[in-house]
């Protein structure tokens, strides 16, 4: 190497070096020009944008973020928008919405005191299941959704949810009816509503769940 380019980088190298080691001793854990984490849900959406960054984009009619309370003790994620999602913009509205709010009576809450999201933002068409990289791309302002809520308890809402948040590839009848944790976050897996609508045999357990869910929440803050 050119001795005076190697005199150069050596240079520029130890400026780097003083730079870092004075930004450590004043406390700081992040350089200033590291990407700063989005802290309120209003910033993630911001983030989000007209969000193109996967196929899904290409077929839906509304981005659909999430909503209910940005402190609630207890969060509802699905796996994606269905029709009526699409349509109204809003998660959780069609039929399975529906009985989603049934649930949500019965466990003496109100949709307004829980936030309800998906794991992706976009209709697949035909009600497809997602599919690993739309949810790879989708899952990063999920998980922020969650770091900002900070919830007591995260219901998974069926396997899609459930396996992104818990990174496994187990079926939702092994998961359901235990805790699980993501980032410290208790994680209760249950049946999607949509299937609960085309099993109601299944009802039963999904009440075990959320009785199991109900008296995590009553505890209060983690
Ligand atoms: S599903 Fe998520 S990543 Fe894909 S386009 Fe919609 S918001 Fe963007």
């Amino acid at each position: 190497m050119n001795p005076n380019l190697r005199t150069e980088l050596l240079r520029v190298v130890g400026q780097l070096r003083s730079y870092v080691l004075y930004h450590k001793e004043l406390g700081l854990e992040a350089l200033p020009w590291s990407k700063r984490s989005p802290q309120t849900l209003r910033e993630v959406r911001e983030k989000l944008g007209d969000c193109q960054r996967c196929r899904l984009s290409r077929t839906r009619k509304s981005l659909v973020f999430g909503e209910g309370n940005e402190k609630a003790r207890l969060v509802f994620v699905g796996e994606g928008p269905g029709y009526e999602e699409d349509l109204q913009g809003r998660p959780f509205v069609g039929k399975a919405g529906q009985l989603l709010t049934r649930i949500i009576d019965a466990m003496s809450m109100k949709r307004d005191h829980v936030y309800i999201t998906n794991v992706v933002k976009c209709r697949p068409p035909q009600n497809r299941s997602p599919w690993p990289d739309e949810i790879a791309c989708c899952y990063p302002f999920l998980a922020n959704q969650l770091r900002i809520i900070q919830p007591t308890v995260i219901c998974a809402l069926g396997s899609a949810a459930a396996q992104t948040l818990l990174d496994t590839n187990a079926g939702i009848t092994t998961l359901r009816g235990t805790f699980h944790t993501w980032e410290g976050i208790k994680v209760m897996p249950t049946f999607h509503p949509a299937y609960l609508l085309r099993n109601p045999e299944r009802k039963g357990e999904t009440w075990e769940d959320m009785k199991a869910v109900q008296k995590e929440v009553a505890k209060g803050p983690r």
